[in-house]
């Protein structure tokens, strides 16, 4: 069975204080996870391993990097590496966030290395993948990431694929209030997991989770989630706020 995930993405907010209250307020709520439900806090490097440890006897919450060096080590001030990450005992990482692509100017072929980097370390990448206002506009958004997979994504074997995430993140939707409607998610999701399907077949496409990022809030979370190929989400803004953060992983379907 699939897994369904509600991911908060922290990005560069709270200090260490503000981290650990609101992880502590979240585990002091009782939340029942099906089997196959996991909570994923993606937190800022420093507080990796504090938030590790207190979400150890928690089962199915999970902590994730935000991004990691596309090299292996080396002379890269100021980098992360994937085999550091595993080393703290960090499981997931994000790669290619649309803020990363746009502030930072990482391409699909730097992505793609990070991916590898990640596998090879067994970390699980969870892959942001989305096209801007004005590709949408024009009704390009297929196209784009359809362009963003196969550079990024389509050079790895069949069962590489099944050990990663993806998350679809129209950009015009992330931090603007602005939801993509259930039908727009879940027209995009199909056909991210019609682009898997031609290249690894039917039966590795159905076990890579596809979550929704863009504004997911506690009023709009069940509605995205519901859709058949929306696996959960990747959750900025709202994951900052623990009752909210609550809701939307009460919203995961089963
Ligand atoms: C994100 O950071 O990936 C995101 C989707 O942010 P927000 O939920 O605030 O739009």
């Amino acid at each position: 069975m699939r897994k369904q995930i509600a991911a908060a993405n922290w990005k560069m907010n709270l200090n260490l204080p503000q981290a650990t209250s609101l992880v502590a307020d979240i585990c002091s709520t009782p939340i029942d996870l099906e089997e196959n439900q996991r909570v994923i806090f993606a937190v800022p490097f420093p507080y990796l391993v504090s938030i590790n440890q207190m979400i150890e006897t928690r089962d199915k919450f999970l902590t994730a990097a935000q991004n990691c060096s596309d090299k292996k080590s080396g002379a890269y001030t100021g980098e992360v590496s994937a085999e550091m990450l595993h080393s703290i005992n960090v499981g997931y990482c994000i790669v290619g966030h649309s803020e990363r692509r746009e502030y930072f100017g990482e391409t699909n072929f730097v992505l793609r290395e990070k991916i590898n980097q990640c596998l090879d370390h067994d970390i699980c990448p969870i892959f942001c993948c989305g096209e801007a206002l004005p590709v949408r506009e024009r009704g390009g958004q297929n196209e784009l990431v359809e362009l963003q997979l196969n550079e990024s994504l389509f050079h790895l074997k069949a069962d590489q694929l099944t050990k990663i995430i993806i998350a679809y993140e129209p950009v015009w939707a992330i931090g603007t209030g602005k939801t993509a409607t259930a039908t727009q998610a879940q027209e995009m999701h199909a056909y991210i997991r019609w682009l898997l399907k031609n290249q690894y077949g039917e039966s590795a496409a159905e076990l890579v989770p596809i979550l929704y990022g863009g504004s997911v809030k506690a009023g709009n979370a069940k509605e995205l989630f519901d859709c058949d190929d929306v696996d959960g989400g990747l959750v900025g803004g709202a994951s900052l706020v623990p009752a909210d953060f609550i809701k939307i992983i009460r919203s995961l379907k089963f």
